[in-house]
């Protein structure tokens, strides 16, 4: 398969990594947001998160939460951003799952996840409980 991230995982591209285990790897980004922005990934391939089987997901995770606590204790950064585009229209352009982590500090000029995206229709609370009792059908 014609996979980026795999290729990085094969050894075949280098990388800047930061962690590893027996399932994951971290690496630092090509195309930095902020110093030490990393990628958290599976070493098997999914296209993306929620193609995962949830106990990959869980396990990708665990991962994640070692890294972040890691970039913090070194870099000592305040904070942390941590998101998952999934999907083109999330904005993926990598199509092997992966977590971007992002080192925050106070004053740092960026945004929270709020600012990803503002487009909801409404915040009426029938308008919300509506959305609720859809996405809870059986
Ligand atoms: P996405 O937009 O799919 O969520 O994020 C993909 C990320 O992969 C981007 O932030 C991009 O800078 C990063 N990236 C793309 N190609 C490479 C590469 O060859 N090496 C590394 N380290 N990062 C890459
Ligand atoms: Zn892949």
């Amino acid at each position: 398969m014609d996979c980026l991230f795999c290729k990085i995982v094969k050894g075949d591209i280098p990388c800047f990594k930061v962690y590893e285990d027996e399932k994951h790897i971290a690496f630092l980004d090509i195309d930095p947001c902020v110093d030490g922005h990393a990628l958290v990934i599976p070493k098997k391939h999914s296209n993306a998160f929620t193609e995962m089987p949830p106990e990959d997901a869980g396990a990708l995770f665990e991962a994640v939460n070692k890294v972040s606590n890691q970039l913090m204790d070194k870099l000592g950064c305040s904070g942390l951003t941590i998101g998952v585009n999934t999907y083109a229209s999330a904005g993926q352009t990598v199509m092997h799952t992966h977590v971007h982590i992002f080192p925050r500090i106070a004053g740092d000029g960026g945004g929270t996840t709020h600012s990803i995206i503002r487009a909801a229709k409404s915040s009426d609370m029938a308008y919300i409980q509506n959305l609720c009792q859809k996405i809870n059908e059986k």
